[in-house]
């Protein structure tokens, strides 16, 4: 599946740009004038201890938060006036830190309501079958979704996620949880959405799968960015040093 045309056409410098993007919950700070980019088709690491603002980055960025201060754009528009469901259409798809598939139905019907929703694929189930088989589910795709594994609940709030057609696939610790062999597994679906030109922010606590899968890492540390880079050199940064041993 490409990226949405609309995208695609549009396209010039950063794909996702986060710019002095400020967010409050009364009197704390929880991000604080955070600047990032994504270029199309980057494979991104979002990093830092619990309580940082990664989430909330994702929220802003999604919709499901208004930031306070700064600038969010994608694809040359203004999301500030966008609701979350204009967003989608954009071509930025989310999974949530907590999976939310709907319990009592299948697998498959999971994945068929966003498509129904994006309206636009003749054969739903055809394509839903698709998805299921990109996430490697499809043995699974007449099982009702509150009966899944751990694992296999993840795969399926990615295979919901990529239904949209996003530019940009944000994975909010899609891994948490999970064996090492299951790691490989989400990890292996994430790498793959490169080659179809989706960039992904994959936010996430276990550093082999980051170290792996990133080709930049951004540092959050109580709302600030203190590292924006390649792999190895944000991780001997003394100050990212500092907030994980600190911890
Ligand atoms: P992370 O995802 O990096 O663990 P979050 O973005 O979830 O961190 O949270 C950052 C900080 O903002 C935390 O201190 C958290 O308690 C606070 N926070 C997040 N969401 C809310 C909210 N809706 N209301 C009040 N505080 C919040
Ligand atoms: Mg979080």
């Amino acid at each position: 599946m490409a990226p949405a045309a609309k995208v695609e056409a549009r396209m010039t410098g950063p794909l996702l740009a986060a710019d002095g993007v400020t967010k409050r919950f009364g009197g704390f700070v929880a991000l604080d004038r955070v600047d990032l980019s994504i270029s199309a088709g980057e494979r991104l690491g979002l990093i830092g201890p619990n309580g940082s603002g990664k989430s909330t980055l994702v929220n802003c960025i999604s919709g499901t938060m208004r930031n306070d201060a700064g600038s969010l754009r994608f694809a040359g528009h203004d999301l500030r006036p966008l609701a979350p469901h204009r967003r989608i259409r954009l071509g930025i798809a989310r999974s949530f830190q907590i999976p939310r598939p709907f319990a009592s139905m299948t697998v498959l019907d999971n994945v068929c309501v966003p498509l129904l929703y994006a309206a636009r694929h003749h054969d739903v189930i055809a394509e839903a079958r698709a998805l299921l088989a990109q996430v490697g589910l499809l043995a699974r795709a007449d099982a009702r979704s509150g009966e899944l594994t751990q694992v296999d609940m993840r795969k399926l709030e990615l295979a919901r996620a990529i239904a949209s057609r996003p530019a940009l696939l944000i994975a909010d610790e899609a891994m948490a949880g999970l064996s090492p062999a299951e790691v490989d597994e989400v990890l292996a679906i994430l790498l793959a959405m490169k080659e179809r030109g989706v960039a992904v922010m994959m936010i996430e606590h276990i550093m082999r799968a980051v170290m792996r899968f990133s080709e930049r890492v951004v540092v959050l540390v109580a709302g600030r960015k203190v590292a924006d880079g390649p792999p190895d050199g944000v991780l001997r940064n003394p100050e990212v040093e500092r907030a994980y041993l600190g911890h």
